[in-house]
């Protein structure tokens, strides 16, 4: 944050071993590092309370009054000093286990002292045990803080770096080098904007004089945070608008015509033909389109794609669209070929097990311009893959890609393909603005009509014949039945004895020949899970068995109940894309949650959630609640979502705010060359010299 680059080893206090510990548990390695080791919580010495109030809690308070006798009691071995206190309100028992004979001496009777720790209830007596006691302050400034308290480690303890042994340091390092911090915003820029400057946030979130002084202070730092993110991002938008040139596709020509009027399954909703329309406009500007398609599970997400693919096929060019695993892969391009085929449109599908001849025949026809349309895995972004004249590049599910193999896509033709990322399920508003805030963003808010509501239910495993009461009326009314059982990667061996004992559990509730199971688990051959997914899509059989990898795999409009066993053991989104498997016909459809009956906080409102709502923006926003951002949206982009301050669950009016100063500065002033917006530009460059973002592009 600052651009001080002093090491730590030379702020007062450290020395070569300290350093060299915080270095190792935390990662500080300058001083600028260390002020950004912001307290997590502040002890509030503004309060004082009377005696009478105290109960127990696990929180510090305050009380002012006196000592009126001191004793120890308890077994020789046991000895515990205690003092009687009082403020005339009600008398607490301050205890002391440890150093009793030195504390007795420095305690005075009958004169004002105060008193600060947490209270304890014991056979319903009050004792604060091992209290800090200090003089009462002569004025209030000095009383009157909230300390801050510091996160720290055994070894940094041991080194005499506690939580107040961390305060020390800083409040040292302040007085020095506060002076020397750069601001990158001038005075009037943080006027206008009503924050409070750098040093002045610095010195408050480490040692604020007042609530009012340390929400300013927060407030200045998380503002910081967001608007040098947001600048990036709306900076590299703007740049790929105006510098980065894009194939124009001008054109509607005969083959979107053809197959929009003559070959469209059905009629598109409202939301899809917007999007259809904010993506046509995009790609004719002639600048490369870069744009986030969101939308929940079923809203139809791959036509969107398939009309833009068949934009670049009309002005010339070819269309890849890259799914994240094989079966997704595979299903896109059985669902896309039904479609391109009686249109005369090519397509391919190329994965990791693509034979080689095959392979070869794939790489030749794309060189040659005959295929239209390459659907694949990262295969296909492999430097072998050339195109002819690849103008469009789709990315399902994104998120599960890293930004270098979104780049190498960048690199298939002479100018970048325009770019169309379509998330799997929503992703909160926040979220979306940190990872994907360069892109446009188009959402699908509308569900293709006839959908019915899913029921949702929660049982426990004791209601398993009720379950299966349930499950036998609706293949009697001629329903499929999907039963999902965890897959946890550590333990494989276990999933499967789960699934097996599942199954023949079933056998025994669902006997042949009257009703027929399919399994499908990760260990089968891709032959066999084909033919068990055919007997299942075929209606041959009433239930599906398997492990969650339908989660992304088929489509069976007739199947209307889906049963997830031991339900606390997925995630949010994955029991929404779960859910979102039935649903797909015009019948009825319910989904089952089954869990045993302990379940930790988090489990119980996950289920709870999934029973409240179907909507998949708030499912997204509990699960962002509950994981935290990084987490959610997998490892690889956590880096970019790790704030020191900012939180993307809770500051979403601070981001909203940042971004829309961001967008105005730069509406204004381009180029940050004002006199005023200067030092903006000099501290982001360094911020982000190391990084993509700032690098991406020049
Ligand atoms: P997702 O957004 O989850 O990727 P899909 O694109 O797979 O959704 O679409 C889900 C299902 O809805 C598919 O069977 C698709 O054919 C169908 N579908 C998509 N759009 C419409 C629509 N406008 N009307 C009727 N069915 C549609
Ligand atoms: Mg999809």
């Amino acid at each position: 944050m600052s651009t001080t680059q002093t090491p730590i080893v030379y702020a007062d206090g450290i020395g070569p071993d300290r350093a060299a510990l915080l270095a190792e548990e935390f990662g500080i390695r300058t001083t600028a590092q260390f002020l950004e080791h912001y307290p997590f919580r502040y002890v509030d010495k503004t309060q004082f309370y009377s005696v009478a109030q105290l109960t127990a809690a696990p929180v510090e308070v305050q009380v002012k009054g006196q000592i009126t006798k001191i004793e120890e009691v308890g077994p020789p071995r046991q000895k515990r000093l205690v003092a009687t206190f009082t403020d005339g309100t009600g008398f607490i028992e301050l205890v002391w286990f440890k150093g009793a004979k030195w504390i007795r001496r420095s305690l005075k009777l009958n004169t004002p002292l105060v008193v600060f720790g947490k209270v304890n209830a014991f056979n319903g007596k009050k004792s604060i045990p091992h209290p800090e006691i200090s003089a009462p302050a002569l004025s209030s400034e000095t009383q009157s803080a909230l300390e801050p308290v510091y996160s720290t480690t055994d070894k940094l303890t041991k080194k005499g770096l506690n939580s107040k042994g961390i305060a020390k340091v800083m409040k040292a390092l302040l007085r020095k080098e506060l002076e020397h911090i750069k601001d990158p915003f001038t005075i009037e820029f943080a006027k206008e904007h009503g924050v409070v400057s750098k040093k002045q946030a610095l010195f408050w979130i480490h040692f604020p004089s007042s609530r009012e002084h340390l929400e300013a202070a927060k407030k200045r730092i998380k503002f910081e945070e967001f608007f040098f993110l947001q600048l990036t991002q709306l900076r590299n938008k703007l740049r790929n608008k105006s510098a980065i040139k894009g194939y124009p596709f001008a054109e509607v020509g005969q083959t979107f015509l053809n197959f929009y009027n003559n070959h469209l399954p059905f009629e598109l909703t409202g939301a899809q033909k917007r999007v259809v329309k904010e993506i046509r406009a995009d790609v004719a500007t002639g600048a490369q389109m870069n744009r986030l398609v969101q939308g929940d599970v079923g809203s139809g997400k791959t036509i969107v794609a398939l009309l833009a693919m068949l934009l670049a096929i009309d002005n010339g060019f070819q269309a890849a669209l890259m799914a994240p695993t094989e079966i997704l892969a595979t299903q896109h391009y059985q669902g896309l070929k039904e479609l391109c085929e009686p249109a005369g449109i090519t397509i391919e599908l190329l994965t990791g097990s693509t034979n080689k001849a095959d392979r070869a025949s794939i790489h030749q026809r794309l060189q040659s311009g005959e295929l239209h349309i390459l659907i694949g895995t990262h295969a296909l972004i492999e430097p072998t893959v050339k195109f002819a004249n690849l103008g469009l590049a789709v990315i399902d599910e994104q998120h599960r890609f890293g930004v270098a193999q979104r780049a190498k896509l960048w690199k298939k033709n002479e100018h970048p393909p325009h770019v169309l990322v379509m998330t799997a399920t929503p992703i909160p508003r926040t979220l979306a603005l940190s990872l994907y805030g360069d892109l446009d963003i188009s959402v699908i808010d509308e569900l293709p009509p006839g959908r019915k509501p899913i029921t949702t239910h929660h049982l426990y495993e004791k209601n398993r014949l009720k379950l299966n009461g349930f499950m036998q009326r609706e293949i009697a009314k001629g329903r499929q039945v999907y039963i999902v059982f965890p897959l946890i990667e550590e333990s494989e061996k276990l999933d499967l004895k789960n699934l097996q004992e599942g199954y023949e559990q079933l056998l025994r509730d669902f006997p042949r020949p009257q009703y027929q199971i399919a399994v499908v688990h990760g260990r089968m051959k891709p032959e066999e899970k084909e033919g068990e997914m055919q007997r299942f899509a075929s209606g041959k059989a009433h239930i599906l068995v398997a492990t969650t990898v339908i989660e992304v795999g088929v489509n069976v409009p007739n199947a209307s109940v889906m049963v997830i066993e031991n339900a606390e053991r997925f995630g949010l989104s994955q029991l929404h894309q779960l859910r979102g498997r039935v649903g797909r016909g015009s019948e009825e459809s319910f989904c089952v949650l089954v869990s045993s009956f302990k379940l930790s906080n988090d489990a119980k409102t996950r289920l709870e959630t999934m029973v409240r709502t179907q909507d998949g923006f708030e499912i997204a926003e509990v699960d962002m609640n509950l994981r935290g951002p990084g987490d959610m949206m997998g490892t690889r982009q956590s880096g970019q979502l790790q704030f020191k301050l900012a939180s993307l669950t809770q500051d979403g009016n601070i981001l909203n705010w940042a971004r829309g100063v961001v967008e105005q500065l730069l509406s204004n002033d381009p180029q940050l060359n004002d006199q005023n917006h200067v030092p903006i530009k000099e501290h982001w460059k360094a911020l982000y010299k190391d990084q993509w973002g700032w690098n991406r592009i020049s």
